[in-house]
């Protein structure tokens, strides 16, 4: 079987990449074991590693090109807790006591991100400024108004903002209301990406970059997984690949569908604009449903982001429509540069819920944060982690599902274009 690394069909320049440390490439080398095997050096992956190292478990980390490459080094950095889902709606879905568990680990993800880079003194430009979901309709504003009422019967600490409230938040007059959360930040995401790296081998987990995984077969009592550096054994596999899942992989690789998001940002701002474009260390995402995110990083750049594409005209479309929503938002960022676009793949699942799943005992396979796997990711890749090295099923979030295929998988990209088109009428003409 060969195995390739999806990429999007475009030159960019990441403006995470560009204010990012190196990173020290560790080679493998020959045959290795390890009583635990990550595939997958993101988010979800690193974070895995770093739990298990901490309960003492000998961990190996093996990815097709290095850590922080997909997309939790090139995201948005937004920190949001919680699903997508309001809490009402998951408790709908899975019942009262499974469904308030759910509810409290997605609303403590933005917690355990904030602890993580205390614990380990991760240099990533953290920020914990909250995270605002502005609305320019008052349908999105009722949607809002529920969400609010039932965070807040979790004691979470969140808020409905009147429009005065936003335009002083955001310095935007585009919108009408909007929700606060107050658990939410910011990062750079490559550097929580390498730092949660570098805390791992600190703790003695190998990271090798450059190891592509073509399979994962039981033999006897132990996982032989297939690289081209090499076969590593291990008792317990992770597999951590999410939106860069390739689809000959297995039918995990159908499971998800990969979508692109993509983003462009300016040079640093003025004083006089930082002052009144997004001040107070706030970010934020409308309620579109193709929806975009925004925020200044720790220089002050003013960044947007929202939906990609996958082949390259399709970007090149998608890029200057991006400038043109911000410039709508925030006219003062009219005939600015934009020297720095940048985009990746995300994984979308047919439930919006992301998955775990684990086809052989002791194979663990996690993915499909649909868009929010800063905060989501690490406390998975924490949860799975604790859940592969001691079988305990209660440290999981979410039950365990069998792999089901993305429907129409085959057609997924066609498919995602004509939703796309869709949702971006109705977003237009304000349904
Ligand atoms: C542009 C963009 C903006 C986003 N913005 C936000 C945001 O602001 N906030 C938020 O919460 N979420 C955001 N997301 C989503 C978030 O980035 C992801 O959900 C999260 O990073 C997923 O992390 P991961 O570790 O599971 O996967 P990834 O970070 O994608 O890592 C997967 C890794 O698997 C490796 N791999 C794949 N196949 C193999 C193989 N066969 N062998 C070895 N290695 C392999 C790849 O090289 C890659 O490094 C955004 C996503 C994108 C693309």
């Amino acid at each position: 079987m060969t195995i390739k690394t999806l990429e999007l069909p475009v030159d960019m320049t990441s403006l995470w990449e560009a204010t990012a440390h190196a990173w020290k490439h560790e080679k493998l080398n020959g045959p290795a074991s390890a009583d635990l095997v990550i595939v997958g050096a993101g988010i979800t992956g690193l974070s895995a590693a770093l739990r298990a190292c901490e309960a003492g478990n000998s961990v190996i980390v093996l990815d097709a090109n290095h850590p922080g490459w997909g997309a939790s080094g090139r995201n948005g950095g937004q920190v949001i807790p919680g699903l997508k889902y309001l809490p009402e709606e998951i408790i709908q879905q899975f019942g009262i006591d499974p469904g308030e568990k759910i509810v409290s680990f997605a609303g403590r993800t933005a917690d355990a991100v904030f602890e993580i880079i205390k614990r380990y003194n991760i240099d990533c430009d953290a920020i914990r400024g909250g995270w605002i979901e502005p609305a320019y309709r008052a349908r999105s504003l009722k949607a809002l108004s529920a969400k609010t009422s039932q965070w807040q019967a979790r004691n979470a600490d969140v808020e409905l903002l009147d429009k005065k409230a936003v335009a002083n938040a955001t310095g935007s007059e585009v919108f009408i209301g909007g929700f606060y959360d107050r658990r939410a930040g910011s990062v750079q995401p490559l550097k929580y990406s390498l730092g949660l790296g570098e805390a791992a081998r600190r703790l003695g987990a190998k990271i090798f970059s450059h190891v592509t995984v073509s399979s994962v077969d039981k033999q006897a009592d132990r996982f032989v997984v297939e690289t081209n550096k090499g076969q590593v054994r291990a008792d317990r596999v992770l597999i951590c690949t999410n939106g860069y899942t390739d689809p000959s992989f297995g039918p995990i690789g159908r499971s998800v569908a990969p979508v692109a998001s993509i983003q462009i940002a300016t040079d640093p701002l003025s004083v006089n604009l930082r002052q009144s474009i997004m001040p107070g260390d706030i970010s934020g995402s409308d309620t579109n449903r193709l929806l975009v995110y925004f925020r200044l990083d720790a220089e002050g750049r003013f960044l947007i982001g929202g939906r990609g594409a996958t082949f390259a005209s399709g970007l090149e479309r998608l890029f200057p429509q991006l400038q043109t929503h911000a410039v709508k938002m925030f006219p003062e960022l009219a005939g600015l540069d934009w020297p720095y676009r940048w985009g990746g793949l995300l994984a979308l699942t047919a439930d919006h819920y992301p998955h775990i799943h684990e086809p052989v005992p002791g194979l663990v396979m996690a993915m499909g944060y649909n868009g929010r796997g800063v905060a989501l990711a690490t406390q998975w890749g924490a949860a799975i982690s604790e859940y592969a090295m001691s079988g305990d099923i209660n440290l999981l979030p979410i039950p365990i599902t069998p792999i089901r295929k993305f429907p129409f998988h085959r057609l997924r990209t066609v498919g995602i274009e004509v939703a796309a088109f869709w949702y971006g009428f109705l977003d237009r003409i304000g349904v």
